[in-house]
Parts: C-alpha cells; structure tokens; sequence
C-alpha cells in the first residue's frame, strides 16, 4: 500500500541521549517500514556505530541522513508542534493522548503543511520534564501499570504504525481538544481582553497609536490558545502586577 502524497517528510522522529546504538538501529528500520525516514539524534551516547548499522537491517539510507545536535531545541528547529512520548505521567501539565489520538493531530497538522516531531527518551531515564515541556502533548502507549515501559525501538514502532494507519485514511474518531479543562467562556474572555488593553494602556504600549489592530491580533492569539480558567487566573495577576509596577514608576518620576 502506498501514501500518495509527501506527507510522511513532514514527520520526523527524535530520539534523545538515546543509550544503545542497537536501538537507534531498530528505531530506523521500525520507521521505514512505516514510510518515514526523517531521524533526529539529540545526544547519542554512541553514533555511527556498528550496532546501530546492524540492528537497522537495511534500513542505512535512515541513519546516514540523521541529523545529530546538541540539544532538543535544535532538532525540533522548524517543526510547528511536537509529541512527546512517555511511559509515565511527568510533572509537566499537558495533554496526554494515545498513540492513535496523536496520529490524527498529528496528520490533520501535516495536512496544513506544518513539520511535526515524535519525541522518545532515554531508555532508561525517558524524557525529562524541561524536554516534554517542549512538546506540545504527551503520548502514552498505554501499557498494563506494573510494567509500562517498552522498549525504546519498540515505541517508535507503535506510534510510527499509527502515523501510517491514519495516513492510509483510516476512518478514525476525531481528536479530542489539547487541552482536558474546559476554555473560558466568553464573558470571562472579555474581561481579560479589557485588562490587557487597560495594561498595555498604563505601561503606554501603545505611545499614541490606536489600539484596535494590536488587539485584534492578540484576541485572534488568544482564542487559538483556548485558555481554562486557571490560565486565565495566572494572566490576570500577571497583568495586575505589570500595572502595579507601571504605576510606580510613575510616581518615581
Ligand atoms: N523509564 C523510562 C522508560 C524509557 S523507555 C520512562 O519512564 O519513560 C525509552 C522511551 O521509549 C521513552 O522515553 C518513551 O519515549 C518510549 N516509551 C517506552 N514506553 C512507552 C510507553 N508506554 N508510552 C509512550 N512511550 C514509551
């Protein structure tokens, strides 16, 4: 079976300070069965090595063209949003979907052009809270409790099967919202919108211009970030507290 299109490029797969060249071998073949080619290496212990070339079993074209860096911030360079895969729940807040929910995300994201990264963790420490944190949403393969960590090589095949499924066409149920909590509604919205313009008032952002455009570009941010209370909660305070130092300063003067 064929994807007909170029979508899978738009994929690529990251792997941090991942231990064993063996396993970025596997990860390789695993993903090109699936039809994706595009690695990213953050950190490998050892890479090239003889066991990764091994382990990939043809799959060689994977491992010449990965991309090898420093951190997690450069590998994800250009991607819009990124998953993060994990066998335990982090201390990081964020939405945490299945295998399959992130393929339907993930492909209605490459279906509006946009670069999505699959992100996988050590093997024996997993991701690290300041690398989920750069991920948009949390996948878990959602293994039994007392024994939920899966190979390494193991979890890119699962969720690169699920990338391929959806990519096939699958029919499948449609992704639920990024975030559990449900968003503020729209009184709640207004408020904040009018603190926001009475605070870039009072720290004079707006130096004579009129408000109208800036706003209107900030409301259309906002909406697409379709903030819960709690985050709104958060703002409000950031707000009060710009304006409380605004209005120091200008007293001082
Ligand atoms: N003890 C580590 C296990 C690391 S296994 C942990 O708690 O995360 C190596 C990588 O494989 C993980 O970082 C993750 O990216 C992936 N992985 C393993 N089991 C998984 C699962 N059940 N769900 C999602 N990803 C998993």
């Amino acid at each position: 079976m064929t994807v007909a299109s170029d979508l899978p490029g738009l994929f690529r797969f990251v792997l941090v300070r991942t231990s064993h060249p063996g396993n970025i071998g596997s990860a390789a073949r695993a993903m090109r069965t699936m039809g994706f080619s595009r690695m990213n290496l953050v950190a490998p212990h050892r890479f090239p090595d003889r066991e990764a070339s091994a382990m990939a079993a043809g799959a060689d074209d994977v491992l010449e063209g990965a991309g090898v860096h420093d951190g997690l911030v450069d590998a994800l360079a250009g991607t819009r949003i990124a998953f993060g895969l994990s066998a335990r729940r982090r201390g990081v807040n964020l939405p945490e979907l299945t295998p399959r929910e992130a393929a339907a995300q993930a492909l209605a994201a490459a279906e509006r052009g946009e670069e999505v990264a699959l992100v996988f963790g050590n093997e024996r420490t997993g991701l690290e809270n300041d690398e989920l944190a750069r991920c948009h949403a949390m996948v878990r393969i959602p293994s039994v409790d007392d024994f939920s960590s899966l190979n390494l090589s193991q979890a890119v095949q699962v969720m690169a099967y699920e990338l391929r499924i959806a990519l096939l066409g699958e029919k499948l149920p449609s992704p639920p919202p990024l975030n559990d909590e449900p968003p503020a509604d729209a009184a709640q919205m207004e408020r904040f919108y009018e603190h926001l313009l009475q605070t870039l008032d009072d720290i004079d952002f707006h130096k004579g211009r009129a408000p109208t455009m800036i706003m209107l570009r900030l409301r259309k941010l906002f909406q697409r970030a379709q903030m819960d209370e709690r985050e709104l909660r958060m703002l409000h305070g950031i707000l009060a507290d710009a304006q409380r130092m605004a209005k120091l300063a200008g007293e001082k003067k």
